[in-house]
């Protein structure tokens, strides 16, 4: 497609309308359209189905010139060249599939102006061969697909992304647009490391899914709470899924289930492949009937009416979850999503991270994508604003949680606010929770000991309550932003700037009991 002329180019709503036949954009597409169409340097986050390839084909189009769009996957790149193709658009695709003849062919396409679109492999565009060959054309966009797998902290790391960081120098008039439908924060601010040198923005849309009503109870009751619960939610036949963190934990809560009167079967690898199927199948055609399952069900399940997703153990983190509940309501009706959360399972968690083979940086910030899904269990705010934030996207009380339907007791919890603040002065922020523990029960370890912390303010000053309690204050103030956890810092905590205003005073500070009281405290006589 060779250059249009300034002013003779056609309006983006005119080639919304004459190529793709829309009448309207969606949510976000217009703004990643035109950033994109000024130049600008952009990571877009939004989930399968949004419209992303939308995005990048009309401020090609707009943009003139050559457009490449790198992508891991061939089938993907032969769709996209098909529906181009299909609309009026020529678009090409290099790819290794195809023989040496078509790849010929559509190079020269390219290279004579008569096609504006190009498909590559990263390993493909990322050759000194093609890396020169395309500095000579007029490349005014570059699209890279499938962003997360430029970050180790996304699910699908792939080595040669990481090559893609030098394409901004290759092509520094070049726009660059990054689009992936999973990237939680931490994933996109490294993602625009790798690819913008940090100097790119971000944008991230259609994260919500308003139908499926959220919530989060404690454990207690043991498995009687979980059969009632599903008892509950399966009630006028409505199907569901119910994860449970290991494969005995499916099998028991299947018999469980049965054996209270609520059709159940079970799913897990563990499983021979024959009877997986036959399950599976069963889930899919049958009413009535509830999944049990570890994380191994769901993928690539496509069942429009599930009701209900309930998590009868603590998810990995919130991507996970996030996906995992998003397996409900895919048909825009009411559906709800249940997780139950016990103390054991943090501990199981936390183990489950410490013993994987993952390096510490790693483990790191899986340690802190789980205390994010902690502070979530422990919302006193809206559950789908804090999701909602943790992908990136603003949002307003939702009117459809468990917190927004009846907001939790808080309490005025400044002066527990400020021991914790003090003592991470006097401590040097340097401390993880463990230790910070010890200082508020007043455990004289011998860490505590050589360090001189017995001698502290705030030496025992949490006594009258519980470890556990102060635990979930700690996890409160972190995930209401007073707090953070340095990641290159071994899991210390320490102050955020708001949480520095809490010593300057003029901030209250709101907790929750999230379990029952073992003694009324009495915070005034030991602040
Ligand atoms: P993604 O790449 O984000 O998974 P697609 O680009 O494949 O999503 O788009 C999903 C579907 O939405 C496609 O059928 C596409 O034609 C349609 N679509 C995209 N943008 C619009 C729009 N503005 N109006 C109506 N339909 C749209
Ligand atoms: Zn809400």
């Amino acid at each position: 497609m060779p250059d249009t002329a300034a002013g003779t180019r056609p309006d983006k709503h005119e080639i919304l309308a004459s190529v793709f036949g829309f009448s309207a954009f969606r949510r976000g597409q217009e703004d990643i359209v035109d950033r994109l169409t000024a130049g600008g340097k952009l990571l877009a986050v939004m989930p399968t189905g949004a419209g992303k390839s939308l995005c990048y084909q009309l401020a090609g189009m707009l943009r003139g010139g050559i457009t490449i769009v790198v992508s891991p996957l061939i089938a993907l790149m032969n769709d996209q060249v098909a529906a181009l193709t299909a609309n009026g658009v020529a678009a090409e695709a290099i790819h290794s599939g195809r023989d040496w003849q078509t790849n010929a062919d559509a190079w020269r396409r390219i290279a004579g102006g008569h096609s504006g679109f190009l498909y590559l492999s990263p390993e493909r565009l990322t050759t000194d061969r093609m890396l020169s060959a395309l500095a000579k054309l007029p490349v005014r966009l570059i699209v890279i697909d499938e962003a997360h797998c430029v970050s180790q902290w996304g699910h699908d790391f792939r080595p040669e992304y990481l090559t893609l960081g030098t394409l901004r120098e290759t092509f520094p008039q070049a726009a660059i647009g990054a689009f992936t439908a999973t990237a939680d924060t931490v994933t996109q601010g490294d993602i625009g490391d790798k690819l913008f040198g940090g100097d790119g923005e971000t944008f991230t849309f259609g994260f919500d899914r308003p139908n499926i009503h959220l919530d989060v109870r404690e454990k207690a009751g043991g498995p009687a709470q979980l059969v009632k619960l599903v008892g509950e939610l399966a009630a006028g036949g409505a199907q569901g899924i119910v994860y449970c963190l290991s494969r005995k934990g499916v099998e028991e809560t299947a018999e469980r289930l049965n054996a209270a009167g609520i059709k159940a079967i079970p799913y897990h690898a563990g499983m021979d492949a024959h009877t997986r199927h036959i399950h599976q199948n069963r889930f899919l055609s049958e009413p009535d009937l509830v999944m049990t399952a570890t994380i191994a069900f769901g993928m690539g399940i496509d069942k429009p009416d599930v009701r209900f997703v309930v998590h009868a153990d603590l998810p990995a983190n919130m991507e996970a979850y996030y996906q995992e509940i998003g397996r409900a309501g895919r048909d825009g009706n009411p559906a709800r999503a249940v997780m139950l959360y016990g103390l054991g399972d943090i501990g199981r968690r936390r183990a489950m991270i410490d013993s994987g083979n993952a390096g510490d940086e790693r483990k790191r910030v899986e340690w802190q994508r789980l205390n994010v899904l902690l502070g979530y269990a422990e919302a006193v705010t809206c559950r789908r604003q804090m999701i909602l934030s943790y992908f990136g996207e603003a949002s307003e009380p939702c009117g459809n949680c468990d917190v927004c339907d009846s907001p939790p007791s808080v309490f005025d919890g400044t002066q527990e606010a400020e021991i914790v603040a003090e003592m991470l002065i006097a401590t040097d922020e340097r401390y993880g929770q463990a230790h910070l523990l010890d200082i508020l029960m007043g455990a004289a370890t011998a860490k505590i000991k050589s360090a001189g912390h017995h001698e502290l303010p705030a030496f025992g000053a949490g006594r009258p309550r519980d470890r556990h309690q102060w635990q979930s204050y700690l996890r409160q103030m972190l995930a209401a932003g007073y707090l953070s956890l340095d990641l290159e810092g071994y899991g210390a905590l320490k102050l955020t700037k708001r949480g520095r205003a809490i010593l300057a005073g003029g901030v209250e500070v709101s907790l929750k009991d999230s379990l029952p009281r073992r003694a009324t405290p009495k915070m005034k006589s030991t602040a």
